[in-house]
Parts: C-alpha cells; structure tokens; sequence
C-alpha cells in the first residue's frame, strides 16, 4: 500500500457498500457482519438459467442491502463500489466456472445514459473482474436502441421486447472460439443478458458465461 492511500484511508475511511458502516480491515470487500447475513446464493441457487449463455453466476440475491448498495452503485453513483462488487464477482466465477475465460467483456450502456452517468457500471464491474483473475477485458458491444430502464418493466415479455435489436456487436470483432464472460450488475428477466449472449455467438464465441453481482427474482 503507498502512503497516498494510506492517506485516503485516513480521510476518506473505506466503508462496507452494504451497510457503509467503516471497515475494519479497509481492503475487504465486505464487512464481518455483512459477509454473514448478505442474501449469498449457494450452489444452483446462485446460477440462473439464460439464453444463449452456459448459465448466469452471481454471488448475491438482489434484495435489502445489496439492492439498496447497487441503487447507490448506479444511481448516486458511488463509482468506487466497482471494486468490493468486482471483489466478489471475481470469487464467484473463479469458484463455478469450469474452464478458463478468454474475454471478459460486458452489457453496455447507451452513450445518453454513460453522458448522464459518467461511467458505464458494467464496464468497471468487468474491468475489476479481469484485473483480479489476470483475464483479458474489452468492449464488445454497442448499445444502438436508448431504452427504457428494464427496471421499470415488470413483465418478462415487455423486458424482452425492450432488449431486442438494442445492442450490436462493434465493428470488426471476431470472436471466433472464445470463450467470453458477460458481466453485469444484476441478471433479473435476463432478456438484456440473453440479446448481448446472442450477439455475441453470432460472432462467433463458442460459450457465454454470465456474471452478475446480484440476481433478482423473477416473479
Ligand atoms: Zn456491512
């Protein structure tokens, strides 16, 4: 650790992005307590069934905390929680992936939303994810449709309606036997994961992994 963050640990004290109560120990990605009541999917739980892709792994279910830590991740936004969520992120896909990754890549925002923003959520989510398990990281795709929130539609059908034709793949990308990741921050209908997935077959990978921090139920 160089003294500059040993400085910003001072004055800035890194908190749980769950509870945001100051850590302990500042570099874990999650406090003591939290690491024991957070909603962690376990086994098949934590893998949700998505077209065009092997599976979608995330560590958490999207409720309490952690929907209230994510509303704060994209809509405050506190950009810094890109590495205590990639932190976990990384441990998932380590734990259940069978084979080695050869690209992480991710669902993009659309250029309005990433003017709004500042930063495109998905994008530090996978470059923390790459950093950690030393895997290759790059933009895949564009978003080519602005769309409505997906969080504002509640029938599946609707959300997948909303996710058709919205994304394309960035010109000259071959991907041709790959083996890709997909990250993004929470995997609810998977109707943006399943349009990302397809496009990214079309070009060629041979198997899409999705990777999500939380998961949300789908009623
Ligand atoms: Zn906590």
């Amino acid at each position: 650790m160089n003294l500059a963050t040993m400085l910003l640990d001072l004055l800035f004290p890194p908190k749980c992005p769950y509870c945001q109560k100051i850590l302990a120990e500042p570099r874990a990605p999650v406090c003591p307590r939290c690491q024991k009541t957070l909603p962690w999917l376990l086994g098949r739980e934590g893998e949700r069934r998505v077209d065009f892709t092997e599976g979608c792994f995330s560590p958490l279910a999207y409720r309490g905390l952690v929907s209230e830590a994510v509303q704060r991740y994209k809509f405050r936004p506190v950009r810094a929680y890109c590495v205590p969520f990639g932190a976990v992120m990384a441990q998932s896909l380590q734990d259940r992936l069978p084979e080695r990754a050869d690209l992480i890549t991710w669902c993009p925002l659309s250029r309005e939303r990433l003017h709004e923003r500042g930063f495109d959520q998905g994008e530090l989510l996978a470059r923390e994810v790459g950093k950690r398990l030393s895997l290759p990281v790059a933009g895949t795709l564009r978003k080519v449709k602005h769309t409505d929130p997906q969080s504002g539609l509640e029938e599946e059908s609707a959300r997948r309606a909303n996710a058709r034709g919205a994304y394309a793949v960035l010109p000259g990308m071959d991907l041709e036997g790959h083996i890709v990741v997909l990250v993004d921050d929470v995997v609810t209908s998977g109707a943006t994961m399943s349009e990302c997935a397809g496009l990214l077959r079309m070009a060629g990978a041979a198997k899409v992994y999705g990777l999500t921090l939380a998961q949300a139920r789908r009623d």
